[in-house]
């Protein structure tokens, strides 16, 4: 195996076992390394730090698969442990929802790959040179682990040309997937388009906020005696919308800007039967949409915001935060007093202390106040590695606003 060794004093991070060395670290490579090959990263003293994948053409060089000097990462059943270990972490989620995370790249000790379950097909993202060099290999064990009748590989994200990769759609073991898949995700039921959904097909990011919204539309019901009015920006195939009429709410406007969103959107309320009078279906531009609602003097009990990522890297946090604080000052306007906001954000590049900024700045200039009564993140099988504070992207607030 090639040895990567570090410049002076850049051993630190990988002491601290985060799992990423720039190329800016590195004072040697004894070799040529190819695309995802193994090697072992040593300090500038010769001691060793990892093993990791190795990719020449990003500025993230190697991503560390294991910091153990015995557990050599191509050995046998190596990856074989850890995809077994990430798929048993996942098992009892199946008593709430057949839409699961199984596999979360680096928390998993699997750099770089994802791996969705719905139903009984896996959908994969290969988002790193190492996790692509073995993804046969990935593809043959995750089968075996799960009994999947096939993997659909969705490596069609822009990282991968970070890493050299090229896009990639299409099936990696077992059957073809059908056009559409069903899940259930506490109880609500969504049709899942694994070729052409965004992600690997759905938001399973968003299933404790989700049932939050549940929960939410359910109280409202029994404290007012009425059904709550909710606003759902961003809805894409209705989740949150769902979900709030699954709890019993009386009407939701839901809004995108892709009308094909909002047929498939159509279809999941038909799937679960519900009243489809009291849902509204609005191809717009949220931006544009928040103010004409101002200026119609409409009011809701519920605004929901679950825009896509604005920020894709730390080059556009400060159009991003403008983006977020429209928005959220925008959505709150349109709630009577004691309504509630769900607000969130995905972008990486924002964190949890920025975005609560963002929104409280938002709350200043529409002069009112309110409080976060809860906080939301990624479910359970996005857990986040506390030695790898990257791996939080999505985070959200509850707000209430005061009477
Ligand atoms: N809340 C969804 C996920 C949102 S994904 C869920 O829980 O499943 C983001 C969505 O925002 C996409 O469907 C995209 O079509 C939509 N979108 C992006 N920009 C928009 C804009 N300016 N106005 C309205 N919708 C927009």
């Amino acid at each position: 195996m090639i040895d990567v060794v570090l410049k002076k004093g850049k051993e630190k991070s990988l002491l601290r076992r985060h799992p990423w060395v720039y190329d800016t670290a590195i004072g040697k490579v004894a070799g040529k390394p190819l695309s995802g090959d193994a090697v072992c990263v040593r300090a500038s003293d010769g001691a060793f730090l990892g093993y990791g994948a190795y990719c020449p053409s990003s500025a993230l060089r190697v991503r560390i698969w294991s910091f153990n000097e015995s557990e050599l990462m191509d050995a046998p059943g190596f990856v074989e442990g850890r995809l077994k270990a990430a798929v048993s972490a996942r098992a009892d989620l199946l008593g709430r929802t057949t839409a699961r995370r199984l596999v979360f790249g680096e928390a998993d000790g699997l750099p770089g790959l994802i791996v969705d379950s719905y139903g009984d097909w896996l959908v994969t993202q290969f988002q790193s040179a190492g996790a692509e060099q073995r993804r046969e290999l990935i593809a043959a064990t995750l089968m075996e682990l799960t009994g999947a009748k096939g993997v659909f590989d969705r490596s069609d994200a822009a990282t991968r040309t970070r890493e050299g990769l090229a896009s990639r759609v299409g099936v990696l073991a077992g059957a073809e997937p059908p056009e559409k898949i069903e899940v259930v995700e506490d109880g609500v039921k969504y049709w899942v388009d694994v070729r052409h959904g965004h992600k690997t097909g759905f938001y399973v990011d968003q299933r404790e906020s989700r049932l939050a919204a549940q929960k939410l539309a359910e109280e409202f019901r029994r404290k007012n005696g009425r059904g709550l009015r909710a606003l759902n920006c961003f809805c894409y195939t209705g989740g949150f919308s769902l979900a709030l009429m699954a709890g019993g709410a009386e009407q939701v406007v839901s809004v995108d800007s892709s009308g094909e969103a909002l047929a498939r959107a159509a279809e999941n309320a038909e799937l679960n039967g519900f009243d489809s009078s009291r849902m509204q279906w609005v191809e717009a531009d949220v931006f544009a949409f928040l103010r004409e609602q101002r200026e119609a003097g409409e009011l809701y009990d519920l605004v929901i915001l679950d825009p896509p990522k604005f920020a894709s890297s730390h080059y556009h946090v400060e159009r991003a935060a403008r983006a977020y604080k429209d928005i959220n000052l925008n959505g709150m306007r349109l709630l009577a007093p004691g309504g509630h906001l769900f607000t969130f954000s995905c972008s990486g590049a924002i964190d949890v202390d920025l975005f609560q900024k963002i929104v409280a700045g938002a709350v200043f200039d529409v002069h009112r106040e309110a409080w976060a009564i809860g906080r939301f993140g990624a479910g359970c099988d996005h857990p986040l590695l506390m030695t790898y504070p990257e791996g939080e992207y999505l985070k959200g607030l509850h707000l209430l606003m005061r009477p």
